[in-house]
């Protein structure tokens, strides 16, 4: 075995947009960074339909605004759908909650091999030592404690890495994970098989929809078409588990099949051909991936992305969940590598801020599977799962726009605007707590943040870290 010789602060396995984000946020506060990857970039990956939490929130965070923006993605405006007892399709805007609206109310619709690679590399700029065609096999564990990892590098050699912390962000098919512990609960009502291929010259939405994703309801489930540029569009059918027959065979006539049961989606893709070579040309099958594990965490060790948790494609909280739990897990670790928190409490605030907006989104889902209701129904139902009051669409967008935990950072800036001005009014006259908010807007660094529980941390300044919640330390 060959050693590296040198212990890192952190050791990423996986590349994916929850590793490169997390990898990246522990950089930039000076960590010493370790990211091993498999596959050699770019790679292709499902899950082309982001959320403006990601787009604007995150990837603000990470510095990538200004490249994202010049990559030629299509702009998602929001999402029209073909569904429920509604038979007439209906769309949303993003801009329809004041968590999104203004100029940023956007998301993009990304081919996530150029995604994923831009984001990669901008973990290298940050300081990431990115290693790919490196498989991570194992982990290292000594004394109760993971302390690194074994693994495969491009020769085929059986090398160690050592590292302070390991992050396991190698997706769905995670080896990593059983190592904290516990278990993948599979969920026991999202058991859906995925089917989906590429096109060239389906039909678009008339402007200002164009950029949209289209959901349409059919007798075994529901499609998803997503364009990615002008003339090409991603198509996939989620079926249900007691409709998998029409998923076995051969891939191209299951789909064809399944798009000609679909009226809407055949017409779209009428004059359309599927996309037969290069990184489109197959039609790809995925299923058992609606779970999540028991433990986030183990001592040294923590899962972030798919390797935790997803639930369902609709509503694409995929890659918001992946990068939003590579923010809180990040926080969790810098927190703890400069010692200032346990890493026992630091991981607890992670694991809690994470099972909340899963919960919200999970709660929505299976509502929203209930295709005997209408819009306004679901937008009740989005208001119940979030506690957020917003009238009509506002809530329902809220969530689905990815701004359910109500973090500050996640959502547009007259929104964050507007809640530093409400909380500067509501803090005339409270004393201790007040004189923190006036003191955060003052230096215009603020991130307004309010504990989970009553010994729950809040976000630091920087909005890197935890801290002690000052009101829960004063009493
Ligand atoms: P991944 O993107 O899977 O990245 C994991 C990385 O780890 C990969 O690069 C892999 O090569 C690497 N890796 C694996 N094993 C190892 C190893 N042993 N050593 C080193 N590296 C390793 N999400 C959306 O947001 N929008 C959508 O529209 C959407 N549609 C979806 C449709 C379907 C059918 C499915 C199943 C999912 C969809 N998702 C969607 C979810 C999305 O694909 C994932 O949530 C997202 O990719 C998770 O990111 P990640 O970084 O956790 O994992």
């Amino acid at each position: 075995h060959s050693t590296d010789g040198k212990v890192y602060d952190v050791m990423v396995a996986g590349g994916g947009p929850a590793g490169s984000s997390v990898a990246a946020f522990a950089a930039m506060q000076g960590h010493r960074v370790l990211l091993l990857e498999k596959e050699e970039f770019p790679r292709y990956q499902i899950g082309e339909s982001l959320l403006p939490s990601t787009v604007h929130g995150i990837c603000g965070l990470l510095g990538v605004t200004e490249e994202l923006e010049s990559a030629g993605f299509v702009r998602k405006r929001g999402g029209t759908f073909r569904w429920g007892s509604n038979t007439e399709p209906w769309s949303f805007d993003f801009a329809l909650s004041e968590k999104f609206a203004g100029p940023t109310s956007y998301a993009y619709q990304v081919e996530r091999a150029k995604f994923d690679q831009l984001l990669l590399d901008n973990a290298r700029r940050k300081g990431v030592e990115v290693r790919e065609r490196c498989a991570v096999r194992d982990v290292l564990e000594d004394d109760g404690r993971v302390r690194g990892v074994r693994y495969t590098d491009p020769d085929g050699a059986e090398r160690t890495a050592h590292a302070r912390f390991v992050v396991d962000a190698t997706g769905n098919q995670s080896r990593l994970q059983r190592y904290v512990g516990g278990q993948r609960r599979y969920s026991d009502f999202f058991q859906n098989i995925a089917l989906f291929g590429y096109f060239e010259g389906g039909r678009r939405l008339p402007s200002p929809n164009s950029g949209n994703i289209t959901c349409v309801a059919f007798p075994s489930g529901w499609f998803w078409y997503i364009p990615l540029s002008d003339t090409l569009t991603s198509v996939g059918a989620v079926v249900r588990k007691e409709c998998a027959d029409q998923v076995r065979g051969d891939r191209a006539e299951a789909l064809s099949a399944l798009i000609a049961d679909c009226p809407l989606i055949a017409d779209y893709l009428s004059g359309a051909r599927r996309v037969t070579s290069g990184r489109y040309g197959e039609v790809r099958v995925r299923k058992d991936w609606s779970y999540l594990h028991d433990t986030f965490w183990q001592p040294g060790m923590a899962l972030v992305g798919d390797s935790v948790g997803f639930i369902d494609p609709l509503f694409s909280s995929g890659v918001h969940m992946a990068t939003y739990s590579a923010l809180l897990a990040a926080r969790s670790l810098n927190t703890a590598l400069r010692g200032d928190l346990g890493e026992r409490e630091c991981f607890a605030e992670y694991e809690a801020r994470y099972r909340k907006e899963y919960q919200a989104f999970h709660d929505f889902l299976v509502n929203f599977y209930d295709v005997n209701r209408d819009e306004q129904e679901y937008f009740e139902v989005a208001r119940h799962v979030t506690r957020d009051t917003a009238a009509g669409a506002g809530a329902f967008v809220g969530l689905v726009g990815g701004g359910a935990s109500d973090e500050a950072v996640l959502t547009s800036e007259s929104y964050r605007d507007k809640r530093k001005k409400d909380l500067l009014e509501q803090s005339r006259g409270v004393h201790q707590e007040g004189h923190r908010i006036q003191l955060q807007a003052a230096f215009g660094e603020a991130v307004d943040d309010t504990p989970l529980s009553a010994d729950g941390l809040v976000i630091s300044q920087d909005g890197m870290h935890w801290e002690k919640s000052v009101t829960s330390s004063a009493l």
